[in-house]
């Protein structure tokens, strides 16, 4: 029998997942707001729905890859969400950054209605997504987790179960201030760099292999290089996750200096217009602190 899923939210993440579901066999069901972006899927084969309360309808598998907490709540239990038409014994597999406590809730909604819900969060960039190579951090119940496999191990190539419901989402978070504090670090060496008037070629290729190295400097450093500012990850959206990590660091009363830093420095740049731009653009943040612009 060939299997289904349905995906719910087609954007830079959720589009390279629904493709990679089609090219492994599976029948896909695809639904979003922005009915245009779902154009390119039905050329391969995706069938299209009109809402999400739709795509609950063809199957018992649902992904959903939305951007902020309102919305995958929108999704799930709104007018025309999946809870109004869930199947039983249907499986959520929320790929979004949410907040915890909101994972939870869902968890809680789907388990009222004989189904099951995972938090798992992604990383890996546009890239991951289009190359089936995230790493995932799921939070839910461990039979539901071996459920889902098939699918993680499409979508991604490291899935690890890290707890109960809204664990995934902590340890996405936990990811996203390692990511947002190796961000800024990349940015303040650039800078340095080319106050010390290096080849920042050079640079990039002497450090890369060393104890510096990480996903921003391979992936990003040339599109700094280049002022290519065109996102995997938007500014918009790495903000949300920032404030995600600094309410619950505030609930946690732990203190992190770094993200907090990486905020207000995000801040600026929202201010200037930059929210649709790629995360790695928080250099120029710091470029406006030291008065230094890399690559000109
Ligand atoms: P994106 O390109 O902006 O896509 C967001 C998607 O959510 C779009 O399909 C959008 O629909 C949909 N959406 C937003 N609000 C909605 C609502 N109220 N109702 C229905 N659909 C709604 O963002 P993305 O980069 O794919 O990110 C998606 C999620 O993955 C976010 O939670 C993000 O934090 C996470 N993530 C992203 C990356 C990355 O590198 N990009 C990496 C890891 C995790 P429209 O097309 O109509 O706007």
């Amino acid at each position: 029998m060939t299997k289904s899923i349905g995906v719910i939210g087609i954007g830079i993440m959720g589009k390279g997942m629904a493709l990679n579901l089609k090219k492994a066999g599976y029948e896909v069901y695809a639904y979003n707001r922005t009915k245009s972006k779902l154009a390119p899927l039905i050329e391969v084969g995706i069938h299209a729905c009109d809402t999400p309360m739709e795509v609950a309808t063809k199957t018992t598998t649902l992904l959903t890859c939305v951007s902020d907490t309102p919305d995958l709540l929108e999704v799930v239990e709104g007018p025309e969400g999946i809870l109004q038409t869930l199947q039983p014994d249907s499986l959520l597999i929320d790929c979004s950054t949410i907040l915890p406590s909101a994972s939870v809730h869902v968890g809680e909604l789907f388990e009222a209605k004989g189904s099951k819900a995972l938090d798992a969060p992604v990383s890996g960039g546009s890239e991951g997504a289009e190359q089936g190579t995230l790493s995932i951090m799921v939070g839910g119940d461990a039979e539901s987790f071996a459920r889902a496999q098939p699918v993680l191990e499409i979508i991604g190539s490291n899935a690890v179960h890290v707890g109960k419901s809204g664990d995934g989402q902590r340890v996405k978070l936990v990811n996203q201030i390692l990511v947002t504090v190796t961000t800024l670090g990349l940015s303040e060496a650039l800078v340095f760099a080319q106050a010390a008037g290096l080849d920042l070629e050079k640079t990039l290729a002497a450090v890369s292999g060393g104890a510096a190295s990480s996903w921003m400097l391979s992936n990003r450093g040339h599109q700094i290089l280049n002022r290519d500012w065109s996102p995997g990850f938007t500014i918009e959206l790495q903000q949300k996750d920032l404030r995600l990590v600094l309410d619950t660091a505030r609930e946690l009363q732990v203190p992190l200096l770094g993200a907090s830093t990486v905020h207000d420095l995000y801040s600026t740049l929202l201010r200037s217009g930059c929210a649709l731009e790629g995360n790695h653009a928080l250099i120029k943040a710091v470029e406006n602190l030291a008065g230094v612009k890399v690559a000109e």
